[in-house]
């Protein structure tokens, strides 16, 4: 293909790691009213646009926050960065891969090797350790168990957790569930985490020390962080803010680019 100039470098290490362009999703709020209901001229429910033509890069490395008050759309953006959801209209790449072009299959085995996940209220399972929950995502990948839990146990050693790993989640305080859910999400080693308010259920003091652990053994991974918490913020190089799911300002908190 004489002319097909520039064609991209896979491993050059400043291409971003996740792209979105225009990205749109619209949720169709309650049930749709349906013939009878049209010919009545019953009127269709509102249209939700929980994000609105969002295109954003995140370079390898950054710390990303999202800020915008509840309902400004920073968790439905976490799930299309993701690949979690699709997007109604616009693109999501990871590295130079639309995500629209992989299968669900193949789009649940990305986010299994490419992502890790933190949720506001955790998600762990209560009938398992810490060491069973962080080892979960291993289960999947097929990691035998040995490996499993050696590679658990070292991570929660490595976030403070060592004298906890047989304990259920019942038996531990929010700060530690919350480390037990950050240590599952970094166990597959992913080059991307996304942290949903990560915060969001712990007192202001807990919050912050699970931030700086969060971020010192995630070391110089990617993270894209949602929060609408100023001093989680904080710990951003720079800060994406939406209103109704859009895009109203870009912060750089340090020098970036
Ligand atoms: P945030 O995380 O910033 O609080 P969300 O992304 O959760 O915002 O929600 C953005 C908007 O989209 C809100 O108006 C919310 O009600 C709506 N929304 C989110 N998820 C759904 C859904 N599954 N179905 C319908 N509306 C939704
Ligand atoms: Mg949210």
């Amino acid at each position: 293909m004489a002319g097909a100039a520039t064609a991209s470098v896979d491993s050059d290490s400043s291409s971003p790691i996740v792209t979105a362009r225009d990205v749109t999703k619209v949720y169709k709020r309650g049930s749709e009213p349906g013939l009878i209901g049209r010919i009545v001229g019953r009127s269709e429910p509102p249209a939700v646009h929980a994000v609105d033509s969002v295109s954003l890069e995140i370079a390898p490395g950054e710390i990303v926050g999202l800020a915008g008050s509840s309902g400004s759309g920073k968790s439905t953006l976490l799930h299309l960065l993701s690949g979690l959801e699709q997007p109604t209209a616009g693109t999501v790449s990871f590295r130079e891969t639309d995500l629209a072009a992989l299968s669900a299959r193949e789009r649940t085995r990305h986010r299994l090797e490419n992502i890790g996940i933190v949720f506001q209220r955790f998600h762990l399972l209560d009938s398992l350790s810490a060491r069973a929950n962080v080892a979960l995502p291993l289960v999947e990948l097929g990691v035998p168990k040995r490996e499993r839990r050696k590679r658990a146990t070292e991570l929660l050693e490595r976030i403070g957790l060592g004298d906890r790993i047989t304990h259920r989640p019942g038996e531990l305080s929010g700060g530690e569930q919350q480390r037990v859910a950050i240590a599952r999400a970094l166990i597959t080693d992913p080059a991307l985490v996304i942290a949903d308010e990560p915060t969001g259920e712990l007192d202001t003091a807990t919050g912050q020390k699970i931030l700086e652990e969060f971020k010192q053994v995630a070391e110089n991974r990617t993270i894209v962080l949602a929060s609408h918490d100023q001093e989680t913020l904080e710990i951003c190089d720079r800060v994406i803010r939406l209103r109704d799911g859009a895009i109203t300002t870009r912060q750089t908190q340090e020098v970036n680019r």
